[in-house]
């Protein structure tokens, strides 16, 4: 548990639903996603660790319920949550984390009260979290299982199955990455939950409940809230009434690289807040999360998979990239400072573009500068917001100043044929 000193968690908690939800806004981008992950040799062929010493705890606090008429206001029911808790402000706040990892953040003015329940946290099993999740999504949803996932589905079975080989394919190269590079990543306590839907339409009805009005036209996203992934089948012909297998579907996905590069940018994130590189509910700037995600997520039409290889030339990204410094000069500072860029559909694209090009710059040309980057980053506590300021000056500590890194940038980028 970590304490949270400095501003009340109310101020706080006021930006993690807009800035951790990585879905993507904008059908132009049709933003992708992907992963990898670690740890499995390393403990002797235990794919779960579990959670330190920590007592298991309920805590009941008060939720505003629906209003009665618009000239009432709500009426507060009181709710509970099981799990551990991650954060205790200095006002009474909570950050809780409940047993399938989904992060509960409570604020002091909703009255929390915590009890011991059992002298020990334990995350559900695999196969408590298989039920759970069963009688969450019920009739028509299956959960395939796989060494690291469990992939829940109402697309059929080839498509679950096509997507749990997929991610364990990118868990096996994000370990292998990482494993040279950073140290002591840790082991995701859990298996990690992906839900892919049959249809678009019935992804948006989930995405609009879960996700809020924050993720727009996404093809697909990670919550930091839930740590789930959630997406559908881009190919677009399984369900259950069309069940294909998944040597259907991987040659429908070949047909369509979007599919597999959204599948691998989701699941990137996933890993990232799960392997220890970074902390759900902690200051990351969205330059780094979604260029690691963009590094990962280039498919590969080559490979039988139509994903292999790590840190290959986004075509596509160049493209935009180019596109971008033919018209103006590059802005790191302020793609660095806020996420404004990336919220705001009209600079959207450009931020994405040049994030990818600034990630895939560092990742390839300054690698020590870049683990000792993405160290401290991993260090960053929950609900510990950085100034403006604060982030660049972290960023020029590691890279030097931004003019010179749009420099050196520059002339990196103009070297790369695709
Ligand atoms: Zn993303």
């Amino acid at each position: 548990m970590a304490l949270c000193h400095g501003r009340s968690l109310i101020q706080d908690l006021s930006m993690p639903w807009s800035q951790y939800q990585f879905g993507h806004t904008l059908r132009v981008l049709r933003e992708i996603v992907a992963c990898l992950c670690v740890l499995f040799l390393c403990l002797g062929g235990r794919p779960f660790l579990h959670a330190a010493d920590e007592p298991l705890v309920r805590v009941t606090y008060q939720s505003p319920g629906q209003p009665t008429s618009p000239d009432t206001p709500p009426l507060h029911e009181e709710k509970a949550v099981e799990g551990r808790i991650r954060v205790q402000a200095v006002d009474g706040g909570l950050l809780v984390e409940d047993r399938q990892g989904g992060l509960w953040p409570i604020t002091a003015g909703q009255s929390p009260v915590t009890e011991t329940i059992a002298p020990q946290y334990t995350p559900l099993s695999a196969e408590e979290l298989n039920a759970a999740l069963k009688a969450e999504l019920g009739e028509g949803f299956e959960v395939f299982p796989t060494t690291h996932y469990l992939v829940c589905t109402n697309a059929g079975r080839g498509y679950g199955e096509w997507c749990g080989r997929l991610f364990e394919r990118l868990h096996a190269g994000f370990q292998r990455f990482w494993k040279r590079r950073i140290p002591n990543l840790e082991v995701p306590a859990q298996p990690l939950v992906a839900i892919a839907f049959a249809t678009q339409k019935e992804f948006q009805a989930f995405q609009l409940a879960d996700a809020g009005g924050q993720v727009g036209a996404a093809q697909g996203y990670f919550s930091a809230r839930t740590n789930r992934m959630v997406l559908f089948n881009q190919s677009g012909e399984a369900g259950p009434g069309r069940a294909l297998t998944a040597a259907q579907i991987q040659k429908q996905a070949l047909r369509n690289p979007m599919a597999i590069a959204t599948v691998i940018h989701e699941a990137v994130h996933q890993l990232s807040f799960n392997m220890g590189l970074q902390t759900r509910y902690a200051d990351n700037p969205a330059w780094f999360s979604e260029g690691l995600a963009m590094y990962f997520e280039t498919p590969d039409l080559e490979a039988q998979s139509g994903w292999r290889t790590i840190g290959k030339l986004n075509t596509s990204r160049l493209g935009q990239y180019r596109k971008l410094a033919s018209v103006r000069p590059l802005e790191i500072r302020s793609l660095i400072a806020t996420d404004d860029r990336f919220r705001d559909p009209a600079s959207a694209v450009d931020a994405y573009a040049e994030a990818w090009a600034l990630h895939y710059y560092l990742l390839e040309t300054q690698k020590e500068k870049y683990d000792n980057y993405l160290k401290n980053l991993g260090k960053k506590q929950p609900l510990q917001w950085n100034t403006p300021d604060q982030r660049v000056a972290d960023f020029e500590a590691a890279f030097g100043a931004t003019s010179d890194v749009e420099l050196a940038l520059t002339k990196y980028m103009a070297r790369r044929s695709p």
